[in-house]
């Protein structure tokens, strides 16, 4: 009899204390022990005390679960905010441009304060009622299409191209440093410069270090991506990398490849050349539309001038037009000399190297330098000799020639 109510009384604590299984599957999981249970009117109360307060905090917490998915579904059910931007106020009233271009004129909603032209805004489908301001920046959109620098290259990094630079210096550099020089004198500066040659001879070195000199902005477009990756974006995007422009200027626009997007064509019709024309059409109308002395260059660079629609370069748009050719011997020996400046050298004759790089770039010139300085490192010396730039020579005409070869084959 003892042994039984001791054995009882183990089961009620058993079932009293396991407090972290839930109510029903203690039930469950101990029905075969109550039904041997006999307890005491004060075990059953407590028993029940128990199970009562399990039953509550299970009850809240369904509660809970259900007050959650119940709003999750309430928010599926409503409509999407349509984003508007503010075009004017009037008191509680103002004046919203939708995403179509469509005006309207809304309320705002109390509650939404500080309101100004040009935020966006959340807006009711149906009544369009302006319900909260957001934060949409626009620029991170187009910073993720375009690349935005602060460039380092100073005019000390390239070799030879004078002229090239007195003339860069002259239409992009001067008008940004002392516009009040070119409104004594009463002329015009070109909004922007158009380089043209060949690859790998400088033009963008020439237009960073034009953008560190003047300290601007550095926003730089490749053309043929801008065609090829946005599509049915393009005009869009030239219009916002313009507004960005302005937004951080002084700024340098750098369209690299723009023949991608301006080359005069025949009018095919597609749908693809329809979208280049629009992409070009605005590049057209953002170059029209700033002022040559504000504080927002243009420079374009192609390899394929030939091909270049000529309203690109008509007088007001990208007029000045620079050729960065290949450099002859004095240049290449500058070129060397710029990439050798902190090479570890021996008895090496830059002169002798300037000769044999006939036909090579400023880019290919650069790569001599580092093939020159592998050759080296292979042969575990910590210098690089003649017969290293003799070899990184040879390597780099064959790669080229390859590369030709398989362009046109
Ligand atoms: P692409 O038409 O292919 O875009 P690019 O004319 O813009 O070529 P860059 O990108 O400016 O050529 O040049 C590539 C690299 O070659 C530069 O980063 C630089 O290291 C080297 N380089 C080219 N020209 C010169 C130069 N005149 N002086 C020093 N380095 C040069």
């Amino acid at each position: 009899m003892e042994k039984e109510q001791t054995q009882s009384k183990k089961s009620a604590e058993k079932l009293t204390n396991n407090t972290e299984l839930p109510f029903f599957s203690q039930n469950i999981s101990s029905s075969d022990d109550q039904n041997n249970l006999v307890m005491s009117p004060e075990e059953e109360k407590l028993f029940f005390q128990t199970s009562l307060r399990q039953l509550h905090e299970e009850t809240a917490m369904l509660r809970d679960l259900f007050e959650k998915a119940s709003h999750e579904l309430s928010s599926l059910k409503k409509p999407a905010l349509l984003v508007s931007e503010i075009v004017s106020l009037h008191g509680d009233k103002a004046v919203i441009k939708v995403p179509n271009g469509n005006k309207f004129y809304s309320y705002v909603l109390k509650g939404v304060k500080d309101l100004a032209p040009g935020d966006s805004v959340l807006v009711e489908q149906k009544s369009l009622n302006i319900v909260e301001k957001i934060v949409i920046s626009e620029a991170s959109e187009v910073e993720k299409f375009v690349i935005i620098d602060k460039p380092r290259e100073s005019w000390d990094e390239i070799g030879s191209l004078k002229n090239e630079i007195r003339e860069i210096k002259e239409v992009i550099e001067l008008p940004l440093k002392s516009p009040g020089l070119f409104k004594k004198v009463g002329i015009t500066p070109p909004k922007g410069v158009l380089l043209h040659g060949p690859p790998g001879t400088g033009k963008t070195l020439l237009a960073k270090a034009v953008a560190n000199s003047t300290k601007a902005t550095f926003i730089e477009v490749v053309g043929s991506e801008l065609v090829q990756k946005f599509i049915g974006e393009g005009a869009k995007l030239v219009k916002d990398i313009f507004e960005l422009a302005r937004k951080k200027a002084p700024t340098i626009i750098f369209i690299d490849e723009i023949d991608a997007l301006a080359a005069s064509r025949m009018d095919t019709g597609t749908s693809g050349e329809r979208e280049v024309n629009r992409t070009f059409m605005q590049l057209l109308a953002e170059l029209d539309g700033f002022e040559s002395l504000g504080n927002v260059k243009v420079i374009g660079a192609t390899n394929r001038i030939d091909i270049l629609d000529s309203a690109l370069i008509r007088p007001g748009r990208l007029d000045r037009l620079i050729e960065v050719g290949l450099p002859d011997y004095d240049g290449r020996l500058e070129v060397l000399k710029v990439h050798t400046k902190r090479m570890s050298l021996r008895e090496v004759n830059l002169s002798d190297v300037a000769s044999k790089t006939e036909n090579f770039s400023g880019a290919e010139i650069k790569a001599v330098c580092t093939e020159a300085g592998y050759f080296a490192i292979r042969e575990g010396r910590d210098a690089v000799n003649s017969d290293d730039f003799f070899a990184a020579i040879d390597k780099i005409r064959v790669d080229d020639e390859e590369n030709s070869v398989g362009m046109i084959g």
